[in-house]
């Protein structure tokens, strides 16, 4: 039983944080990779996580990452690769997509998911689903066999079915720790703040560039409520020739912003690098931004160079490049990062 061994980690959930890569500030000469990727599984906390448990959940981000990258390794698509990335994520009870979603101020699951090829600008989204097991298997079709970008609720789920996809009962996304969670916010008369949200970037051997991003969305949300996942341009975006990006934060800001459009915009039209577009949308725009919890950001250039970055505690993130560099984490690597 490769995949969740140990679904009693979800009490660690509560400990969530956001991180960034290892950036020194000096930016190494661009070497064009084959092909790289990227995955986020959420960022949020209040505190770093301890070391013991940042390693366990470094298993589950490890295998996460093994699916897309055999992918890309074997010539196969960037969007493939993002898809299967997020559908480990969705099946895995730590994260807060597909089974072990968060809850609803009334103690359901409404999930969204978005994914968006960047070699014809062709994206998919879904919003309110309740039954869906895997929501960006429904966002892939939307995209592929329907005109449409983006499809709610009872019409999304519909279109599901007929598509085939599996069908599950709200109950099947809901783990112990979600309890706990919503029945502490109602108590407190809360919501919660961003956690646990997945995602993935990829650039394949061909230069096209995607991206995936799957959620329950926040804690104690009301009813109807949609955040950013599903609205193309607020947390993902994938523009062959310029970037790709998933998110991951306090959905509401991100709309607001336009945060993934703005990195690409800030690249194609004033041609920043990608760390610079990154480094003025997170850190001058949203972390800027009154009445929210921040987020973090996982983005893949042309060049198939990576950026990750948080104005969170910890940020989950996985990573991998043709040309060897690899990696896991959740806490930050290198506190300077936010300086650059
Ligand atoms: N962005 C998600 C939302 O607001 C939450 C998250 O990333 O954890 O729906």
């Amino acid at each position: 039983m490769r995949k969740f061994i140990s679904i009693t980690l979800f009490v660690l959930s509560g400990l969530f944080v956001a991180s960034c890569t290892d950036n020194s500030g000096v930016r190494p000469e661009p070497i064009q990779e084959e092909w790289s990727i990227v995955l986020h599984g959420g960022a949020g906390g209040k505190s770093e996580m301890p070391a013991e448990d940042e390693e366990i959940f470094k298993i589950f981000l490890n295998e996460a990452l093994v699916e897309g990258k055999t992918i890309l390794e074997n010539g196969g698509s960037a969007l493939d690769a993002v898809q299967a990335t997020v559908i480990y994520l969705e099946d895995c009870p730590l994260f807060n997509a597909g089974k072990g979603a968060v809850m609803t101020s009334d103690k359901r699951h409404e999930l969204d998911a978005c994914i968006m090829d960047g070699s014809n600008l062709m994206a998919g989204a879904v919003a309110g689903l309740t039954d869906v097991k895997n929501p960006i298997k429904a966002a892939r079709l939307v995209m592929e066999k329907t005109p449409h970008v983006l499809l709610i609720g009872e019409g999304a789920s519909h279109f599901a079915k007929e598509q085939g996809l599996e069908i599950v009962p709200n109950s099947y996304f809901t783990t112990e720790g979600r309890v706990k969670e919503i029945e502490k916010l109602l108590s407190e008369r809360k919501q919660g703040s961003p956690m646990g949200t997945v995602g993935c970037v990829a650039i394949d051997k061909n230069g096209n560039i995607a991206a995936a991003t799957s959620t329950g969305g926040m804690a104690g949300k009301k009813w109807g409520r949609v955040g950013d996942v599903p609205i193309v341009g607020a947390s993902t975006i994938a523009h062959n020739g310029v970037v790709g990006v998933s998110s991951t934060g306090h959905g509401e800001l991100w709309i607001r912003q336009s945060v993934a459009h703005d990195i690409y915009a800030l690249m194609e039209y004033k041609g920043m690098t990608l760390k610079e577009a990154v480094h003025e949308v997170l850190w001058n725009k949203i972390d800027k931004m009154e009445g929210g919890t921040g987020g973090g950001v996982i983005c893949i250039d042309a060049t198939g160079d990576i950026v990750m970055d948080f104005t969170t505690k910890i940020m989950f993130r996985a990573w991998a490049k043709s040309s060897g560099d690899t990696g896991a984490a959740v806490n930050r690597t290198n506190p300077e990062e936010k300086k650059i």
